[in-house]
């Protein structure tokens, strides 16, 4: 394969922009080689700058789930900046979009737009601090809410993949105010609040975990953080910022049917541009300023161009039949992953959640961060190499989610069975 190009300038971004790239999974850091760098998207499929040709099941992390260069998407964000790039005043795309979002989560019931899955977790829990009055946070190993300082203890993928297991820069006081529970084992979270009475604010959770490889909640779970949360008096965060809008059009709360007191949101609600959004119960949220005495701000939050990448995305996605078309092309990804491990006995464990899928490089199952921790990683590089070269790309890292999008064809689908099947063979 030639990433000529590619090395060019990797090499030349690598001299300006640390490690060459502007988010650090994007470095190939856990699979090694030069990643390729992309000139195009049309569909299912991306293009690099030397002419390679994959089928992404990258998403750009997620938010594609229409694919790159939806035309509905292009032709809003054409007719959007046609019309002004930023006013820092209201607009009612906003609202719209703020409409939409209520429409399929009703458990939202005010919310607030912001840039990116980040400024939502961060900003979620803010108000939930100053709701409660308390400072602490549960969250779980391998559970990502994004770089906020608090958050980055044991949150999975980037940090996991890099060995970093907290990030440098975090003093310790402020960390010491994020709990560490286990995905799916609730006598951690249980023990947590007993050690920390009338202390802990907020428990924060991907109730599909998605930074670990996609690992689904067991029966219980979530219904269980539901019940410690309220006999504490904390609140209960879903940060569904990668699985609302992907896991069902309500998400990950309409598919199990458990309420959150908030939501954090980002990729897919934009559409491929930066929208985050945080929301739920209304009294908590009239904590946000002006109406309550928590600050939160943006000068390109609910910015007009994102706005209507994320409305013409939602709009879609509210079309009768999207959900289960998306749920059949995912299950026949799934069926040629095992097919191609059967064929071939490589030992995975596969976990899929509707459209989001991880081959975990271990005999499993893969419940918590403990066992995904457990995969072979190089087996896991040579998997991701042997794809590369054949044309399909996945994340460059073992604890990521790879996505089909309702622009993968059963054609796309059965050319990546194949080289699946060859990758795994090598
Ligand atoms: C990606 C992600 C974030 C962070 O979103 P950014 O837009 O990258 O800041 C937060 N939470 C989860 C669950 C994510 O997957």
């Amino acid at each position: 394969m030639n990433l000529s190009r590619s090395e060019e300038l990797f090499e030349r971004s690598q001299k300006l922009i640390p490690g060459g790239v502007n988010s650090p999974v994007r470095s190939f850091g856990g699979v090694g080689g030069t990643p390729p760098f992309f000139a195009r998207g049309e569909g299912a499929r991306v293009c690099d700058v030397d002419g390679n040709e994959y089928v992404d099941f990258l998403g750009s992390w997620g938010p594609l789930i229409l694919g790159h260069a939806h035309p509905a998407v292009v032709e809003a964000v054409r007719e959007a900046a046609g019309q002004g790039t930023s006013f820092g005043a209201p607009t009612e795309r906003e609202l719209e979009l703020a409409e939409l979002i209520t429409r399929a989560m009703p458990w939202i019931e005010m919310l607030r737009l912001v840039s990116s899955g980040t400024e939502a977790a961060m900003s979620a829990i803010r108000m939930a601090r100053a709701f409660t009055g308390r400072a602490k946070v549960i969250k779980f190993n391998g559970c990502y809410h994004g770089h906020a300082d608090g958050l980055l203890v044991k949150a999975g993928s980037g940090l996991a993949t890099h060995g970093v297991p907290t990030s440098a820069g975090v003093p310790e006081s402020y960390a010491a105010e994020t709990l560490v529970a286990e995905y799916n084992r609730l006598e951690s979270v249980g023990a947590l609040f007993d050690a920390n009475v009338n202390r802990v604010a907020a428990i924060i959770v991907e109730p599909v975990a998605g930074n670990m490889g996609v690992v689904a909640p067991d029966s219980g779970f979530l219904e269980g953080l539901r019940r410690l949360a309220d006999d504490n008096g904390a609140l209960l965060i879903f940060d569904e910022v990668i699985t609302g809008f992907r896991v069902a059009h309500g998400g990950a709360q309409a598919r199990y049917g458990v309420r959150p007191d908030l939501t954090c949101l980002g990729k897919v609600i934009g559409g491929g541009l930066p929208v985050g959004a945080y929301g739920g119960r209304r009294e908590v949220m009239r904590m946000a300023a002006p109406l309550g005495p928590a600050y939160q701000a943006g000068t390109l939050s609910g910015n007009p161009l994102a706005v209507a990448a994320g409305i013409a995305c939602l709009k879609v996605l509210a079309e009768p039949g999207t959900y289960e078309r998306l749920e059949s092309l995912s299950a026949q990804a799934e069926a040629g992953l095992r097919a191609a491990a059967d064929s071939t006995g490589a030992v995975l464990t596969v976990n899929r959640v509707g459209s989001a899928f991880t081959a975990f490089f271990c005999a499993g199952p893969v419940t918590t961060w403990d066992e995904a921790a457990d995969a072979d990683t190089e087996r896991y590089a040579a998997y991701f190499h042997g794809l590369l070269e054949r044309g399909v790309y996945v994340a460059p890292s073992q604890f990521e989610a790879a996505f089909v999008s309702l622009a993968h064809t059963a054609d796309d689908l059965a050319f990546t069975a194949a080289q699946v099947k060859a990758a795994l063979s090598t």
